[in-house]
């Protein structure tokens, strides 16, 4: 009897929600056929690396229609069959194809086939059997030779540069035939448990900490999700640093997701100052080659801690023991484009096969994850004191009703900017808008300058001069003519960050103000240049965006004014409030020491608004509370679960007429529960050129709503209509937009 056939099931880069089978390649052994590995294999008219998912016995092809692959890549599998997994339920739940979401997790260089190894170093080594006496008349290159004879396996340049040789030497003696290149892979240098695990030795922990520490580290390796809520500057890093130290000890690797705007070298900084092992870290600065040097830090051990953005949730680990997300409530965890996943969601998932505990570290954390807390799905711990010795900022509503603004500012807060200033001290202006103005407007006919391309304003920008769409990146000359009835008579609305900057001189021009946006931050460590500059500086006063909300503490900062408290109160977006009140107390953690504490000045139009009232005076947990009730009798998420259904086209309603013709499908279907809002075009609708429109569906539980996107998902990739428009899929939408 003949063994029974052996099929691959592959993944491959393909938008289809399906695998496909091949043949073994030939005259490749079973036994090195496991999933995960990768294999070229053909593809239509071309070749493409795909990776192995199953070794199946049967196809629901004939076995003589299958192809054999081309070639086997690795020799151990890339991904863990647990990650493999996690990949595959991904794709489901977010109802992306597999070999695409596999695509978003592999680094580049894996995807084109590039073999897993680490970049080759050039060494340099003595040639075998030189005899050293033919270098008689060449003293030095004999001193180089002898120096290299104790290193068979070869010495770097920059070690040789080090022992004191000119580089021209080596070339030298390269030419004499003395010493020749080799190559060796450039492994990360210093293994963990290695005796020494710290570099500095840790702080003592507050009662606070201590219990935080304790919940982690206890129950040694079991899956938990904990919740910690630390105010800003109650030591929360410090936790995750035991935290890591524990597992680091037991010979385990740790790793730590942050948001996007918080991987800075000052994050990374802190991690590697205090372990003496490789602290890696992944994020989107990285070149393909750095990118996979990491990740195969991470997956082969080498890397004690791993440090980056949301998609280094799928990068393997060789001894999992830990895994941290830091600011959990941020929205880059969540992807808003392709495949949709939320790398919090996936840590769970990870952390459960992982049987390893999960550390979800805010100040404000997410209205989701406090429902899971206060249902009893993860253990909820605060701290409440900082650590440092800072206290509590103090927050105060200001009424800016009926009151003057010039360039956005009340003069009751100019009068109390003035008092810090005199005092010494540094105050934060916080504005979440970049460039001069959101707009420009002619006086005399209400011509506004519109993005052509979006349903939008340009921003008006100073440095450069011009008009800038945010949202498509459209630029365009300032005019200074109405294009509508030539009047002259043009001016900017509103202000922006470089407006409150000229503003503030303009007022205190025996000042330093320092703006910091994603413009004045945009050079290469200007950021760092512009901390270094606040920590030197008396007073002074800081202009920015949520760039200053993030990693920084400014001790000599007493006062921070938000200019608009308003701007999250009336958003179209059932997140709107929860996203406003995170960034306020953000901000406001920035700020304050244990003699000078700070002050937080919110101007505001609505200062009886209950939810604003609650957030100030009875603080966060209060107002999740609240929200949360509001959620649950509006029948919100998390109390129902949502899907988009996402289009968009060039011409005009044609987005919106697709979503018809889906919602009369799904209405054919049983709802089982679901419910269906729209279609009904998106709050922007017009984006880069093109009119966007949605249809939501949301339902009490996930399974039916799950059962019918799978079956949309399955019957859109084969539909002729849904050719014609750009359609997506976004399970637990973060934006409604
Ligand atoms: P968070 O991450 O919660 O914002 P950090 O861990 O950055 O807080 O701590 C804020 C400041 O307090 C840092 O300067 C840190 O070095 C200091 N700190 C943290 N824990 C302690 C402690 N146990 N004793 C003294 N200082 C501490
Ligand atoms: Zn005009
Ligand atoms: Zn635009």
């Amino acid at each position: 009897m003949s063994p029974a056939p052996a099929v691959l099931r592959m993944a491959l880069p393909s938008p289809l929600r399906r695998c496909f089978d091949y043949l073994p390649p030939d005259g490749v052994a079973g036994e090195c056929l496991r999933p995960g590995v990768r294999l070229r294999v053909p593809f239509g008219r071309r070749e493409v690396v795909g990776v192995l998912l199953e070794v199946a016995s049967k196809s629901e092809l004939p076995l003589d229609k299958l192809r054999p692959a081309l070639e086997l890549i690795d020799e151990q599998p890339l991904l863990p069959a647990h990650l493999l997994e996690l990949a595959q339920w991904a794709a489901r739940y977010y109802q992306y194809p597999l070999g695409e979401a596999l695509a978003v997790f592999l680094p580049t260089l894996l995807r084109q086939g590039e073999s897993a190894s680490y970049r080759a170093e050039q060494l340099w080594r003595v040639v075998a059997g030189f005899d050293a006496d033919t270098l008689a008349g060449a003293r030095r290159q004999r001193e180089l030779v002898d120096a290299l004879a104790g290193h068979p396996h070869g010495l770097s340049a920059d070690a040789i540069k080090a022992l004191g040789f000119a580089p021209g030497l080596l070339r030298a003696a390269e030419q004499s035939g003395a010493i020749e290149r080799c190559w060796r892979e450039s492994v990360p240098h210093g293994a963990p448990g290695a005796d020494k695990l710290l570099h500095e030795s840790p702080l003592t922990l507050n009662p606070e900490q201590q219990a935080a520490l304790q919940a982690v580290t206890a129950d040694g390796e079991a899956f938990r999700c904990i919740l910690l809520q630390g105010v800003t500057g109650s030591g929360k890093t410090e936790v995750y640093l035991q935290a890591i130290a524990a597992v680091l000890a037991a010979g385990k690797q740790a790793l730590v997701l942050v948001p996007e705007i918080g991987l800075t070298p000052q994050t990374v900084g802190r991690f590697k100052a205090r372990f003496n092992v490789p602290v890696v870290a992944m994020h989107s600065g990285l070149n393909d080659r750095e990118r996979l040097d990491a990740w195969l830090a991470g997956s082969r051990g080498e890397a004690g801690v791993l440090i980056g953005t949301r998609s280094a949730i799928l990068t393997p680990l060789a001894r999992p023991g830990l895994i941290v997300i830091d600011e959990e409530h941020d929205g880059s965890f969540k992807q808003q484009e392709g495949f949709r996943y939320s790398a919090r969601d996936l840590a769970v998932m990870r952390a459960r096969a992982e049987a390893v505990p999960l550390l979800l570290g805010s100040a404000t954390p997410s209205l989701e994850s406090l429902h899971n807390a206060w249902s009893g799905r993860y253990r909820w711990l605060r701290m409440e004191q900082r650590a440092g010795g800072a206290r509590a900022p103090q927050f105060e509503l200001l009424d800016v009703r009926n009151q003057p603004l010039v360039d956005g500012l009340s003069d009751v807060l100019v009068a109390q900017m003035k008092a810090h200033l005199a005092r010494g001290e540094q105050v934060l202006v916080f504005l979440n808008r970049r460039g001069f103005a959101p707009t420009l407007m002619c006086h005399d006919c209400g011509w506004i300058a519109d993005c052509p391309q979006c349903d939008a304003h340009m921003t008006l920008h100073r440095s450069p001069p011009q008009l800038h769409c945010h949202h498509c990146d459209y630029q365009a000359p300032v005019q200074f003519n109405c294009p509508q009835c030539q009047s002259r008579d043009i001016s900017a609305v509103g202000a922006g960050t470089e407006r409150t900057e000229d503003a503030l001189t303009r007022l205190f021009p025996k000042v330093p103000v320092i703006r910091v946006d994603r413009d004045s931050t945009r050079r290469k460590g200007a950021m760092a240049r512009i901390v270094e500059q606040i920590h030197a500086s008396g007073p002074c006063l800081l202009v920015g965006t949520q760039m200053l909300a993030k990693g920084h503490h400014f001790p000599r900062v007493t006062l921070v004014a938000i200019l608009d408290a308003d701007a999250g109160l009336f958003s179209a977006d059932f997140r709107g409030m929860e996203k406003m009140a995170q960034l306020v107390l953000q901000v406001a953690g920035r700020a304050g020491r244990a003699d000078k504490p700070g002050r937080v000045i919110m101007q505001t139009h609505q200062c009886d608004h209950p939810n604003l009232r609650c957030l100030i005076e009875q603080g966060y947990t209060d107002f999740a509370r609240l929200q949360l009730q509001e959620r649950r009798a509006a029948g919100l998420p998390p109390f129902t679960h949502y899907a988009l259904v996402r289009s968009e086209a060039v011409a005009q309603g044609r987005a919106e007429t697709f979503l018809q013709y889906v919602r009369a499908i799904i209405e054919q279907w049983p709802l089982e529960g679901v419910t269906l809002l729209g279609p009904l075009p998106s709050p922007m609708e017009k984006r880069a050129g093109r009119f966007r429109a949605q249809l939501l569906l949301y339902a009490d539980h996930r399974a039916p709503l799950h059962r019918l996107l799978h079956a949309l998902a399955l019957l859109l990739e084969q539909d002729k209509q849904a050719k014609k428009v750009r359609w997506s899929i976004d399970v637990d939408p973060y934006d409604l937009f």
